[in-house]
């Protein structure tokens, strides 16, 4: 009326909306752009290799289609399943099958280095774009979303940020730990966890340690995170490790490696699946480039020089060698059926160590000990026991063997 009044019929008042983008907790995207974000119908494809940094997308209203960053190679056919991360595996499964409508929201996994997070963040993302190739899936390291936050906060583009997180159907964050002591990226994250949990979104994450360990993170992100599932994913057993093992051999184009050196790998390696993989690809070049057959003592020498955290122990031929070595006495003793005291005594002691040391069962340990049935093994076993608790001398030459097992 003003402007009427003032201007006459023609006159109009021109404006502009200046938005503060310093403000990193403004995460209301405009209403017009945020109904253009979550239409994947105007959606233009990209090529599906084109590796787009959303950061680099700046100005969702763009009609673009977000790479997932997803790893093919990381799938649940090749997650081997077991005890470690059962509960993890199947709730991946639920999720996949129904994102952002199961019970598991967020899904929280944490475990120590090397034993599947990643791995399992990646099914879960490829499996859901299986089932529902138009959900928006996202694979986003945490230090990716660092850099991206600090780089929109820098360049004065937070809304678009908000924008791009705001169109993701499934959110996968790793090793969201990183954000400790990190204040502003946590508030940013705790909008969004809220925004995308509000409106039915998956969010999975992956930490190094539960959310009641996790320290220098915001009370009130630690409570979301455990809305919905945490899920633990623990070292495999003997078992597992040596169905991973063979698993990643076939992966690796299937080259041949001996029953009992692959029993040896996964008996000196049990914390860490990635050492494993080490191991397996030093074995594969040595075998390949080097042409070397692949023999208990190759593998031995490559464990002690490129591993961490291995157990000592070793396989049965380690304790067989060390008994045979104390005693003066041949391996082939052990493996016969020879009575003679000396050697029925040192056959026992090597039957008692692979029990104690190693993860074979006793017919394996009875098998490789002279062809004995698993009842000689555990006799054997009780027969130890009970000279070490009656006799000083014997224990003392038991625990001498140990040591000399150990190092
Ligand atoms: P994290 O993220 O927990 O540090 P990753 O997911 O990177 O661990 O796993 C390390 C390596 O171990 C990967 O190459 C992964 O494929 C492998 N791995 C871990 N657990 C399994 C499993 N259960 N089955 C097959 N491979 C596994
Ligand atoms: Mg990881």
């Amino acid at each position: 009326m003003v402007i009427r009044r003032e201007l006459g019929a023609n006159g109009r008042l021109l404006y502009n909306i200046l938005i503060d983008a310093s403000d990193s907790t403004c995460m209301q995207a405009p209403s017009h752009n945020r109904k253009a974000i979550q239409n994947p119908a105007i959606l233009i494809p990209t090529s599906e290799n084109q590796k787009i940094d959303p950061w680099v997308c700046a100005g969702i209203p763009k009609k673009i289609k977000i790479n997932s960053n997803l790893n093919h190679h990381y799938t649940f056919d090749n997650f081997i399943e077991g005890e470690c991360n059962r509960l993890a595996r199947s709730a991946g499964y639920a999720i996949a099958d129904n994102p952002g409508g199961n019970a598991f929201n967020p899904m929280f996994v944490y475990s120590a280095t090397g034993l599947g997070k990643t791995h399992l963040l990646h099914s879960i993302g490829i499996k859901i774009k299986e089932n529902f190739p138009d959900k928006t899936v996202l694979y986003v390291s945490s230090e990716d979303f660092l850099r991206q936050f600090i780089a929109s906060v820098k360049n004065q583009t937070v809304n678009d940020f908000n924008y791009f997180y705001q169109s993701i159907d499934v959110l996968l964050m790793d090793d969201i730990h990183n954000f400790a002591g990190k204040a502003a990226t946590q508030e940013q994250l705790f909008h969004l966890f809220n925004y995308l949990h509000q409106n039915n979104k998956q969010i999975v994450l992956t930490s190094d340690k539960s959310p009641l360990e996790m320290e220098d993170i915001e009370p009130r992100l630690l409570s979301r995170f455990k809305w919905g599932l945490s899920a633990q994913l623990t070292p495999p057993d003997a078992e597992t490790r040596v169905q991973i093992i063979k698993s990643k051999i076939m992966d690796d184009g299937g080259i041949v490696i001996p029953d009992d050196v692959v029993e040896y790998i996964a008996y000196r390696i049990s914390n860490n699946v990635r050492e494993i993989e080490g191991v397996l690809k030093t074995i594969l070049a040595e075998s390949i480039l080097s042409k070397r057959t692949i023999t208990l003592d190759l593998v031995r020498g490559i464990i002690d020089q490129i591993a961490t955290n291995t157990n000592k122990e070793v396989s049965i031929d380690y304790i067989k060698s060390v008994v045979c070595d104390h005693f003066n006495i041949s391996v082939n003793d052990i493996n016969s059926n020879t009575r003679k005291r000396e050697i029925v005594q040192a056959r026992q002691l090597v039957m008692y160590f692979s029990k104690e040391y190693t993860q074979s069962s006793l017919a394996k340990i009875g098998k490789l000990c002279g062809n004995k049935d698993h009842a000689t093994v555990l006799h054997a076993h009780r027969t130890v026991k009970n000279q070490c608790d009656t006799n000083k001398k014997y224990k003392l030459q038991v625990q001498d063997l140990e040591k000399k097992l150990k190092c």
